[in-house]
């Protein structure tokens, strides 16, 4: 199988990014297939660190092809600006990137109307990213959306977006009091950025395809995390996109046979942005511990993110949702500062143990985590790049995690560094 499944097996933020980037070393194409530019990859190149939102973070690696899939929402301006950006860094893009045609694009009109939406939700914001990528999903499926390939013809793409825009405005000005979006200078932005895409554009999934059929290493690069997926994760606190490996097929267009092997990367710990239930979260000089050695800050937002302890009700859950076969575990090199570590193993709901993630939000909300302590190792495991670096109890700890959530790790990563990583196994492809 030459395809490979890469995605987030919590809440987001667990080093995707990272990981994509060592193995996209062995790949010759990188794809995203669903979210937008609500994802904030941050990545080590060389002695640089490079921020990827939209782009693909197999775009450092000149050997790989990076698509982004019909899945994904695209903004048109983000993506110049961020071509722009990792260029001024040395990263070239050319036409190692590839643009579908179908994917939807994410337009001004769709960040004014959330961000109008989040602040009339008041104290029951969902804590979007504002990026419009929720309007933009909603868009496509109420068929107003408009996609890529009308980039390449400006005409037809400034007609829909002048009778999109003009519904919004009224919106924006009628509902919520909020100024209009300025429709002739937003179409004259994003004229120069069409012109800048439009070399970009191809019809991705029979590419994807053949060169899964020829062989080739492909590798799924996920946004977000699978506690965050629109139908399994902790609804309405959830993102707009399917995060689990099911994405994949429809994201990408390939058969859901052909994707390939499923790794999950998971935290040692657990994190989340935003509002929504968070059963293992830590208060105190605990989880500042945590915030300030992972450097818990969000790469697309900059908000500190709430920190806690690994949740294996959770993990377990978004395993068995995508099939993982494998996990890598990041950011271990965090714990190395502490005694004891608490590790969730099921939940208290009501009086009675739960092992199985609820699928009532209420219920995750009410849940109790029943914690185990794992002992801590007290030393650095940054320099660790073999299994007989790390200290037997974080070895343990890596081995309770994989009897708790059933599945093994294949490696942990050890710091931000491209190259700290320890891999356990010869099998990530
Ligand atoms: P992503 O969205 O899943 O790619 O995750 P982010 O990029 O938002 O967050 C991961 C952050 O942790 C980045 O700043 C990485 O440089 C950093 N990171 C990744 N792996 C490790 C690790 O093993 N240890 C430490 N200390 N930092 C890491």
């Amino acid at each position: 199988m030459s395809g490979l499944v890469l995605i987030g097996a919590q809440w987001g933020d667990e080093g995707k990014g990272k990981i994509t980037n060592y193995l996209a070393e062995r790949a010759d194409m990188v794809v995203r297939f669903q979210g937008g530019a609500n994802a904030g990859h941050t990545v080590a190149v060389g002695d640089r660190t490079v921020v990827f939102h939209l782009l693909p973070s197999g775009i450092s690696r000149p050997r790989a092809t990076c698509v982004i899939g019909p899945g994904v929402v695209l903004d048109p301006l983000g993506l110049v600006a961020e071509i722009d950006t990792v260029s001024a860094q040395g990263i070239a893009v050319g036409r190692n990137l590839l643009v579908d045609v179908g994917a939807h694009l994410v337009l001004p009109y769709h960040k004014a109307v959330e961000a109008a939406e989040e602040a009339a939700r008041g104290a029951g914001a969902i804590g979007t990213t504002h990026r419009g990528i929720g309007p933009a999903y909603a868009d496509r499926c109420t068929r107003e959306g408009i996609r890529a390939g009308e980039l390449a013809r400006f005409d037809r793409f400034r007609e829909l977006f002048e009778q999109n825009a003009a519904r919004r405005n009224e919106l924006l000005v009628k509902f919520h009091g909020a100024p209009p979006v300025d429709v002739a200078a937003e179409l004259a932005r994003l004229e120069a950025a069409a012109a800048r895409i439009a070399p970009h554009l191809a019809d991705t999934p029979p590419l994807v395809r053949s060169a899964l059929s020829e062989g080739k290493k492909v590798l799924f690069e996920g946004a977000q995390g699978s506690l965050l997926d629109v139908a399994f994760g902790t609804y309405p606190f959830v993102t707009s996109s399917h995060t689990t490996a099911a994405g994949v097929a429809a994201g990408a267009g390939v058969p859901p046979s052909a994707a390939g092997d499923v790794v999950g990367v998971a935290k040692a710990y657990t994190t989340r942005v935003g509002a929504g239930p968070f059963p293992t979260e830590a208060e105190g000089p605990a989880a500042e511990l945590i915030r300030e050695r992972g450097a818990e800050r969000g790469a697309t937002t900059g908000r500190p993110r709430r920190c806690g302890w690994f949740d294996a009700v959770a993990v377990r859950h978004s395993a068995e949702l995508s099939g993982m076969g494998r996990i890598v575990l990041t950011k271990l090199d965090v714990l190395d500062a502490f005694e004891r570590i608490p590790v969730c193993v099921a939940y208290e709901i009501d009086g009675r143990r739960v092992e199985r993630f609820p699928r009532s939000t209420d219920d995750v909300a009410r849940a109790r985590p029943i914690f185990e302590d794992a002992p801590g190792w007290k030393r650095s495991t940054r320099d660790a790049r073999a299994t007989r670096d790390l200290p037997a109890a974080a070895l343990e700890y890596v081995r309770r995690i994989e009897r708790l959530c059933g599945v093994p790790v294949a490696a942990v990563s050890v710091g931000a560094a491209a190259h700290a990583i320890v891999e356990f196994q010869s099998t990530l492809p």
